[in-house]
């Protein structure tokens, strides 16, 4: 079970848009990385090819997980996330309130 989902709200704690709060769109479990639409964009040039034009675009670059940080949904606080067996269940815990983060 991964600590970051998506749908959940991040805080930014590292990078060029360090304090803001996004969504996270896309979770690359693999890389360890996330998705936020509107955080980490970058221009990139692309080449005009037969039929399509060229120019400058801003596309958004997954963050890695260790420069965001879940923004609890009960205590409202950015904070890391902890897991508990609930039922058999495995849920993500907020460390800071101790709270389910994800309610049902
Ligand atoms: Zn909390």
């Amino acid at each position: 079970m991964l600590k970051y989902k998506v749908g959940d709200k991040v805080k930014i704690l590292q990078g060029k848009d360090k304090g803001r709060e996004g969504k996270i769109e896309k979770v690359y479990p693999k890389e360890g990385q996330a998705l936020i639409p509107g955080i980490n964009i970058y221009k990139k040039h692309v080449k005009g090819v037969t039929g399509q034009k060229g120019g400058i675009y801003d596309v958004p670059r997954p963050l890695a997980f260790s420069k965001i940080a879940v923004v609890c949904p009960k205590c409202k606080k950015p904070t890391r996330v902890g897991f508990r067996i609930l039922k058999k269940e495995k849920v993500r815990v907020c460390k800071k309130c101790s709270k389910e983060m994800d309610a049902k």
